[in-house]
């Protein structure tokens, strides 16, 4: 029996990880769970899964009678105060944006293994997290699908040398718009994802290639491999989950239907696999699996994120702030989706780039990062 955090837990990766404890019983025990506002949702899980621990960033007005007996935590250490207490086995890190980085840094204090969806605390604390991790001999399991695949496929190596990591991208909602069309594309044409159903912010990201770009550089901190061997390509049906090229030429790939309990119980059930009732593919159904080079014309954010990642330092940190910044924006229905990719370059083109060699230098130059992203946002 495995005791479990799921740091996240009312959103779309938390929900599919509660779907597989559920499934999964005699397996699986839910230590503690978060969330940032959504009370009834959590109460919900809490009632359903009987955790030690529950922390919510916002305090709701009351806690149910029923839910008294559980460990509460509020405010902004609430998740790292619910890990502490419990100890669990594992964190599932499956909150949105940098938010999540200390839950990350916490999780690898206390827990064995870390299951990793929140890129975005590798994109900003890569190089924290992972030394810490090999400081501490504690594992971080990738739980992008993308990154799941790779990390499957590098476990077949054999001896045999990556030379090139390939991520496959569908391509996001707006993959055949022109670019006119995407610079008047709407809230809900880009919520429109053709083959994934995620949260708001990685579908927008999905849409701009951002998301794209910074799983290029997640696969750089997890596979320690650079930005000229990490390529991406598009793959609009999303049944090739990412590929590994070795020395020998071979490429190994791994396949299956597009839905994330396959990454999420790859990491969970970790070394034994999980049968959690995947959909088999259809080989003759599906046809055939194409490919295609991604547009940076159209989609300028995937150049910007190998641009900062080749820069290193803060810059990955102020790509990311910038883009949840007018991710944000976009979503409240403030600014039109061109404007996310043309903030993220204003902001690369005026943040001085620092040295970041704590957390306090990462949310530094994310704050700086935000900052110009709004003020380019007033200007335009
Ligand atoms: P959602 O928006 O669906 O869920 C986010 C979760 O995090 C919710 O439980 C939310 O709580 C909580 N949360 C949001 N902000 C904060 C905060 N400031 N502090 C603490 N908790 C917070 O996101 P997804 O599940 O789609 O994505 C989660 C992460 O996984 C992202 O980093 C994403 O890139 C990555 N990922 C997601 C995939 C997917 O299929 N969805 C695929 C691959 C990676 P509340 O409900 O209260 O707002
Ligand atoms: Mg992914």
């Amino acid at each position: 029996m495995r005791s479990i955090a799921v740091l996240g837990a009312t959103g779309s990766i938390g929900t599919q990880t509660m779907d597989i404890i559920r499934r999964y019983p005699e397996r699986f025990r839910a230590a503690a769970l978060s969330a940032r506002s959504d009370a009834e949702g959590l109460f919900r899980l809490a009632r359903e899964f009987k955790p030690d621990a529950c922390a919510l960033i916002e305090k709701p007005e009351f806690i149910p009678e029923d839910l008294r007996s559980i460990q509460w935590f509020f405010g902004e250490t609430s998740s790292e105060d619910a890990i502490m207490y419990t100890k669990p086995d594992d964190a599932l890190c499956a909150v949105v944006g940098i938010a999540g980085l200390k839950n990350v840094l916490a999780a690898l204090d206390v827990c064995k293994r870390v299951l990793l969806a929140n890129k975005e605390a590798l994109v900003t604390g890569g190089k924290l997290v992972m030394e810490k991790a090999k400081r501490l001999n504690k594992e971080i399991l990738p739980v992008d699908s993308e990154h799941s695949a790779i990390f499957q496929c590098l476990r077949r190596a054999m001896g045999n040398v990556p030379e090139r990591i390939i991520l496959t991208c569908s391509g996001g909602a707006l993959r055949s718009f022109s670019k006119d069309e995407i610079e008047n594309a709407s809230v809900s044409d880009v919520l429109k994802h053709p083959t994934w159903k995620m949260g708001g912010k990685i579908t927008v990201d999905c849409a701009s290639l951002m998301n794209k770009g910074l799983e290029v550089i997640e696969a750089h901190h997890l596979f320690n491999m650079p930005a000229e061997k990490i390529d991406v390509i598009v793959h609009p049906q999303s049944i090739i989950h990412s590929m590994v090229e070795f020395s020998d030429g071979a490429c190994l790939a791994q396949l299956g239907e597009p839905d994330m309990r396959g990454p999420i119980g790859y990491a969970m059930g970790d070394p034994e696999r999980i049968d959690y009732g995947a959909k088999r593919l259809d080989f003759a159904k599906i046809g055939s699996l194409t490919f295609l080079e991604p547009d940076t014309e159209r989609f300028p954010a995937l150049s910007y994120a190998y641009e900062a990642l080749k820069e290193g330092n803060s810059a990955p940190i102020t790509l990311n702030g910038a883009n949840e910044e007018a991710v944000g924006a976009f979503l409240r229905g403030e600014i039109r989706f061109v404007l996310i990719p043309r903030a993220v370059r204003y902001a690369l083109d005026n943040a001085k780039t620092t040295v970041v060699s704590s957390v306090e230098d990462v949310f530094e130059a994310d704050m700086k990062a935000r900052a110009l992203a709004r003020r380019y946002l007033a200007g335009v």
